[in-house]
């Protein structure tokens, strides 16, 4: 009989998560590895909007179509009582302007859904309900792995990866913080999203930065007045400048959620230190009471605001694959603005890659970290 292989996944965000189910699902020994908890960064305070042909055309195209698909699977297999809100919606993109002379250039439209009553215009279909999707990220990312844990064993520990040990070429399992600890495995993952350069394995091969994002969730008081329409702003301010490209996610919950507002600076060290800047909070404010009166301060409470850090790399791709050198270590990261879409595919691909010798799911080599040989 062949032996169960051990991997150790380091990362619990939805990249994580996702390799350590489908690792698991495929007969392998799996300990997950979170410094924090489960879906605490980006994972937990995305979007979660999902679109089966946004990213046609592009290395990731691939990817992108398998993994539309696998969140439908997981979703009916997953999520029958709503357990992490999976639906199809329409998507929109609009027009919002607080610039007086532009609202008189641009016609307005009966076409909007009626919630959608502030200066909003140039409505242009850009999903339909075949083509566009929603989860609830964290909650996504959380059932997923209590599934992984209670169908198929999967062990999770709360600790801080610090290096992988490596022998002789072949990574051997990781130590954590302190080096009291050492999980010895067969092969290890990388799935630290923007803190993945802090290990030197993978930042003398590339660079993983983070884009500091704003988000907030609302609770209006009439939720059954907003439909299922995810909105795609391209918003003038009246303080004029670059325009700004805010989204709008209506969830089934009722909640609506709220992200746009970017800043490049620093990834803290602990994920728990991750807030957001009032001033950006405020601008998300201000764009919902446009959207809608029923987003307005007073018709819908303020549940949360918070910050997230999108994973980043130099050429815009994602990372997927066996490091060059080190037999057994694998890294999935710089997922950037596609993370909760492309995670189902990501994990299969890496639990293919690691058990199977190949990925059958999506062909990885343009993702590959070979790619970076020489770059440095
Ligand atoms: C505002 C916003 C909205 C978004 N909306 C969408 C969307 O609608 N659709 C979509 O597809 N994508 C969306 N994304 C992108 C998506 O959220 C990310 O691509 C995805 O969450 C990245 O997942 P990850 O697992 O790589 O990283 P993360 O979620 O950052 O997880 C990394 C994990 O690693 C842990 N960790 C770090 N260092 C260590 C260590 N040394 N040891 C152990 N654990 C460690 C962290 O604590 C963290 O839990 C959005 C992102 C943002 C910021």
């Amino acid at each position: 009989m062949e032996q169960q292989q051990r991997v150790v996944v380091c990362g619990g965000g939805v990249i994580g998560v996702c390799s350590a189910y489908f690792l698991a699902k495929m007969g392998a020994a799996v300990t997950l590895v979170e410094r924090s908890s489960i879906a605490c960064a980006a994972s937990g305070k995305a979007g979660g909007f999902l679109a089966l042909d946004w990213c046609d055309n592009e290395p990731i195209s691939e990817l992108a179509r398998a993994s539309f698909n696998l969140h439908r699977s997981l979703a009916n297999e997953l999520d029958g009582n709503q357990a992490y809100g999976y639906r199809p919606l329409h998507a929109l993109g609009l027009t919002l302007t607080e610039d007086i002379q532009k609202q008189r250039s641009i016609t307005s439209s009966s076409d909007l859904p009626a919630w959608v009553d502030g200066p909003a215009c140039n409505p242009k279909s850009m999903g339909t309900t075949e083509t566009t999707a929603q989860i609830h990220p964290q909650l996504f990312t959380r059932t997923l792995l209590s599934t992984a844990v209670a169908r198929y064993g999967v062990e999770v520990v709360i600790g801080e990866v610090e290096m992988v040990e490596v022998e002789g070429g072949q990574a051997q399992g990781v130590v954590l913080k302190g080096g009291d600890r050492v999980i010895a495995a067969d092969a290890v993952v990388l799935a630290l999203g923007p803190w993945s350069s802090r290990l030197p394995l993978l930042s003398s091969l590339f660079r993983v930065y983070g884009l500091k994002t704003h988000s907030i969730v609302l609770e209006p008081r009439d939720p059954a007045a907003i439909t299922p329409h995810a909105l795609f702003l391209t918003y003038y301010s009246v303080h004029g400048g670059k325009p700004m490209d805010p989204e709008v996610y209506p969830r089934p919950t009722g909640e609506v959620y709220l992200c746009g507002t970017s800043v490049e600076t620093e990834v803290p060290e602990d994920p728990d230190q991750v807030v957001g800047d009032p001033e950006s909070i405020k601008v998300l404010q201000r764009v919902a009471a446009l959207v809608s009166s029923h987003l307005e301060e007073g018709e819908a409470k303020l549940k949360t605001q918070q910050a997230c850090f999108l994973p980043r790399t130099d050429d815009g791709l994602p990372v997927i694959g066996e490091i060059p050198n080190v037999k057994g270590c694998y890294v999935a990261t710089g997922h950037n603005c596609w993370g909760i879409l492309n995670g189902p595919a990501t994990g299969l691909a890496i639990a293919e890659l690691i058990l199977d010798g190949r990925s059958s799911i999506v062909n990885l080599s343009p993702l590959s970290p070979a790619r970076f040989v020489g770059n440095k």
